[in-house]
């Protein structure tokens, strides 16, 4: 209990783009909460989308990396 700081009780964990922006990614979805593009902090509604509501940039599943590590 509590050794996993970057997991979540439902299974997410945060990640970046190529290392900007910030998203949350579980097994089935992603949610983008900063553009790593425009780097404009998302709206729920297109976050949840996996969307960013300013720039319609939508990040590639093969641009993740986990967030959180050294560096
Ligand atoms: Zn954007």
């Amino acid at each position: 209990m509590g050794q996993n700081r970057n997991s979540t009780d439902d299974g997410s964990r945060t990640v970046t783009f190529l290392g900007r922006g910030l998203g949350l990614r579980t097994a089935t979805k992603l949610t983008l909460l900063v553009c790593p593009l425009c780097s404009q902090r998302n709206g729920d509604r297109m976050a949840d989308k996996g969307v960013c509501e300013w720039c319609a940039y939508e990040p590639a599943e093969r641009d993740e990396e986990p967030c959180g590590t050294a560096g």
